[in-house]
């Protein structure tokens, strides 16, 4: 089966090398020529675990190749997958610009039946919408169809998430698009949810919308938790052993990130909105995770006279671990909040400083050693859980800051240990507030 990919990002790479190593035939294509470039040498433009390795095998092997000439890779496919990304409009809609150019390429170049498969998150009625502007625009007498394929890998596991996923899910509108598309992911051995393509567009902005309501609700909870004096990991932990509850993504902390959980609540509260129907429990995930990145460094503001002149430390600049994105990662706005004020800010990130360099230029300084990052610091955030923050031991912001306190965004830390070595600590929903029963009983 031959395999065109538009689209060499975290899921069009990692989509590509999979289905390269389960034997097929695959060319991944991209406007961006240094991507391509780089590729072709071997290197991944993108930090994710085992990407590279896998990349490079199949190249080797001959089933990978990367290119800018759309025209011949889409010219003889049996399946060409879309995706580009698809980001946010000012508006909260999603642009499809990018999903709606590559249509043009498909039709203006297919020389043979094809199916189109669009990865990309995109609205619900979107796929309809391709098919039609395809057929509109094809060149040469062929049977062009589209079926959704979304995507459900995390950054930072991607590849393992797409060769062990929990689910693929198709929306197709014929047998023959489904027989083709079981065929491509018959050799990974995962459950397939078969059905309608406005379903399947359905299904991921319901499952990503959910994820992050998840996560908003955590954040809510945690926030009372510090007014009532609870601490939000045992509230979390007796809530995860319910099974209806399950144990994942109940993490207090500075709020979701990334290049999908923030556009994906807007599209679909936007969509709602057009539809004259409002998505409440959307609009209350995104207010909350708007207003928790700031929590910290506004808890610090209030506590110092000034930031001017301080020595600034920030640990992590990814939106997660395990990944070098820094689309909508919190420590953008924090560390914009910071250089405004005239903190000097060093920041330590083990793989993400590249991409930092292109918010933050030279207005910060950059390290991949944390203790470099603490030595004689006034106040640390940390923005991003890294293993080794977390393996990092306590004692040491003890003995390398000049003023010991740490606000920490993602509760790498237990509060009693960090007072046990004299670090003054500021976390998520496990502040000492007033004592409920003193409250109370006032
Ligand atoms: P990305 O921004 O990392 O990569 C997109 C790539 O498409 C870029 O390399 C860009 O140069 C390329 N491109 C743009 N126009 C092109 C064209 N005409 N032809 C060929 N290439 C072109 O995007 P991403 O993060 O991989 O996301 C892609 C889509 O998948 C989005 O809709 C996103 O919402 C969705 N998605 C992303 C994730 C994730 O974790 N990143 C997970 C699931 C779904």
């Amino acid at each position: 089966m031959k395999i065109a990919i538009a689209g060499t990002g975290y899921v069009g790479l990692v989509t590509g090398a999979c289905l390269a190593e389960v034997g097929n035939t695959v060319v991944c294509v991209d406007i961006n020529k240094e991507k391509i470039e780089m590729m072709k040498l071997g290197l991944s433009p993108i930090y994710e675990e085992g990407l590279q390795d896998l990349m490079r095998n199949n190249y080797d092997l001959g089933r990978i190749d990367f290119t800018v000439e759309f025209e011949n890779a889409y010219r003889d496919a049996d399946i060409i997958m879309i995706a580009v990304g698809t980001p946010e409009r000012s508006d909260g809609s999603a642009n499809l610009d990018h999903v709606k150019k590559v249509a043009i390429q498909i039709a203006e170049n297919a020389e043979k039946d094809v199916l189109v498969v669009v990865k990309s998150t995109v609205p619900i009625g979107t796929n309809d919408e391709i098919e039609t502007h395809l057929r509109k625009h094809l060149k040469n007498d062929v049977h062009i169809e589209v079926a959704s394929n979304p995507e459900f890998l995390a950054q930072g596991t991607a590849v393992n998430d797409t060769l062990y996923a929990s689910r693929i899910v198709i929306g197709v509108e014929s047998d023959w698009a489904r027989e083709l598309l079981e065929k491509i992911y018959q050799p990974f051995n995962q459950p397939i949810v078969v059905t309608n393509r406005r379903s399947a567009e359905m299904i991921k902005y319901a499952s990503n919308d959910f994820l992050a309501l998840k996560i908003s609700f955590m954040n809510d909870i945690a926030n009372l938790c510090e007014i009532v004096s609870a601490n939000v990991e045992d509230v979390a932990k007796g809530m995860s052993y319910d099974e209806r509850i399950g144990n994942k993504f109940l993490k207090a902390g500075l709020g979701y990130g990334g290049s999908c959980f923030p556009k994906d609540t807007k599209a679909l509260h936007w969509l709602a909105s057009d539809h004259d129907y409002e998505l409440k429990t959307i609009k209350a995930a995104i207010e909350v995770n708007q207003n928790q990145k700031m929590k910290l460094i506004k808890k610090a503001r209030n506590m110092v006279e000034s930031f001017e002149g301080m020595k600034i430390t920030v640990l992590g600049l990814t939106f997660k671990p395990g990944t070098d994105d820094m689309r909508e990662a919190p420590s953008i706005p924090n560390i914009n909040y910071l250089i405004e004020r005239g903190a000097n800010v060093v920041a330590y990130d083990p793989v993400g400083i590249e991409n930092a360099k292109k918010h933050f230029g030279d207005k910060i300084m950059y390290t991949t050693s944390i203790v470099d990052a603490l030595e004689e610091s006034e106040m640390c955030f940390i923005m991003t859980e890294w293993k080794d923050v977390m393996d990092f031991d306590i004692k040491e912001f003890k003995n390398l800051m000049k003023n010991p306190i740490v606000f920490d965004g993602r509760n790498c830390y237990k509060p009693r240990d960090m007072a046990q070595v004299g670090v003054e600590y500021h976390s998520i929903g496990r502040e000492v507030g007033v004592p409920v029963l003193e409250s109370i009983l006032n």
